[in-house]
Formats: structure tokens, sequence, C-alpha cells
């Protein structure tokens, strides 16, 4: 049976990524923007022109009434879904003692709050199929914290402790949930760093490189198929490195 794979964040970056390799391998994907429409609407187009199978749908993970639409669409299109990649994320930096109240509540919402929208409503049907997966994109950041990203880590251990807990309660319904938390990966989300910050933190990887978008949807792909039917509540750090 094909399975259907919701990835949230999938109009660019290691979501976007994600969603092409799913599709590949014969995955009906679920592509969830909030405002890169025209990108998002590409990807669909382009994936359905090589013969694949995806919709890209609008939510704003963050907003409760968005996201039930989303699953409810989603639903209706390709059945039950049996995959959840909670991957859409934001950052910022800036010294601790000058974030706003509205940025640290925007940031929690979108990075936590997101997790918790994605994963209640696609839980429905994972608890009535007694099967699902849900994959949630934490960072190193969440595990080690990062200087001038205080918010940032802060949202990305609690995706850690999310996960931990959840695996948990639902490790009797046979559902896997896992975090994944990259290293620095080339993206968007990276692009206002400075290229002698991006160069210091190439060289304290001890493999010497960046990441790519391929690297983390390598192992979101690992971690929903069955090879990996034994990992739950489990942190994989694709990182080259720089954590260990
Ligand atoms: P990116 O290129 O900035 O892409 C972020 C994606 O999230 C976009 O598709 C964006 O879509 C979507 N998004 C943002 N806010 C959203 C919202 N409220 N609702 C729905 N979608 C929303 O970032 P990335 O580097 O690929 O990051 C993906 C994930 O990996 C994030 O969770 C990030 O924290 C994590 N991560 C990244 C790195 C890194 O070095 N890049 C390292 C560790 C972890 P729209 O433009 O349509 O809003």
């Amino acid at each position: 049976m094909k399975k259907t794979v919701l990835i949230t964040g999938a109009s660019r970056g290691i979501g976007r990524t994600t969603a092409v390799l799913f599709a590949r391998q014969n995955y009906n994907v679920i592509i969830n923007y909030n405002s890169s429409e025209f990108e998002a609407k590409k990807l669909e187009e382009d994936l359905i022109k090589q013969g694949l199978t995806a919709i890209a749908i609008k939510a704003d993970v963050s907003t409760r009434d968005e996201v039930e639409l989303m699953f409810d669409n989603a639903v209706k299109v390709f059945g039950d879904i049996h995959i959840l990649v909670n991957n859409a994320g934001i950052a910022s930096q800036k010294l601790f003692t000058d974030v706003k109240d509205s940025e640290w509540n925007r940031i929690f919402d979108v990075n936590i709050k997101g997790v918790f929208n994605c994963s209640q409503l696609a839980l429905k049907d994972m608890i009535k199929n007694h099967y699902g997966k849900i994959i949630n994109i934490s960072s190193i950041w969440g595990l080690t914290g990062a200087s001038c990203e205080v918010a940032y880590s802060a949202t990305k251990a609690a995706v850690i402790g999310f996960t931990k807990a959840l695996a948990k309660e639902v490790g009797p319904c046979n559902i896997n949930v896992n975090a994944v938390a990259p290293g620095v990966i080339d993206t968007k989300m990276n692009r206002n760093l400075a290229p002698e910050v991006m160069n210091g933190l190439k060289e304290q990887t001890p493999l010497g490189v960046i990441g790519t978008c391929e690297d983390i949807a390598q192992t979101i792909l690992f971690l929903a198929s069955d090879n990996a039917k034994f990992i739950t509540g489990q942190v994989i750090s694709p990182n080259g490195g720089i954590v260990i």
C-alpha cells in the first residue's frame, strides 16, 4: 500500500528536499507551506509532471484552525496520513536581552506549538490504524544551546522533550516518535549569517563541511522506514561531528 507523508515547511530547504525524496520513493506527499505559495505549488507541479503524487496545502502550523483544515483536505485527497514530519521552523539571532515578548511568543508558536498542533491531528488516524511515524526536526542548538539564539535553542530543546514523552505515550499504539537534530545545513535559514561565521562553523566540524538538505532528508527517510521500526524516542543528529 502506498503510504502518505505530510511534511510541514516543505516549500524550501530541508522540507523541500525531504518532499522530493519521499515522492521519488513512491509516497503520497503533502507539501505544507505558509507564505511561499509559488515555491510550494511549483514543487507540486514538478513532482506531478514526473508522475509522482503530491499536493501543496497552505497552513500556518501555529494556527489550530488552519492545521485542522489542512488535515481535512489532505485526508480527502490521500486518505489517512501514515507519516508526519514536523519540519516547519523559524530562527533569529539576537542578544537575549533584546528579544521582544512578541518575538519570543512567535518562535514558540511556530517551532513547538506547531509540533503540538500537527502531531495531535495526525495521531487520530495513527492511533486508529495502530501505525504511524512522527519525525520532529530539532537542532544541535537544542542539544547544546547557541549564544544569541536562546529562544530558538529553547524551542528545539522543547522538541526533544516532546519527542521523548510522546514516544513513551504512543509506543503501545505502534507509533514511533523520533527527533532529528541537524548540524549546520546550507539553507535560507542560515543565509543571514556572515561568511566568516559559516566558515568558523565549518572549521569546527570534524568532517570539514557544511551539511546538505539531502543529508537530513535521508535520515528522515530512514526513520520513516520499517528498517527503523525498533527506534523510538531517540534524537539522531546528522552534524558532521560538530556535536559528539
Ligand atoms: P528554511 O529554508 O528557512 O525553511 C523553513 C520552512 O518552514 C519553509 O518552507 C517555510 O515555509 C516553513 N515555515 C516557516 N514558518 C511556518 C509556519 N508558521 N507554518 C508553516 N510553515 C512554515 O529552513 P530550513 O533550514 O530548511 O529548516 C527546516 C527545519 O530544520 C527547521 O525546523 C529548522 O529549525 C531546522 N534546522 C535547520 C538547520 C539549518 O542549519 N538550516 C539546523 C538545524 C535544524 P514558508 O516560507 O511557506 O512559510
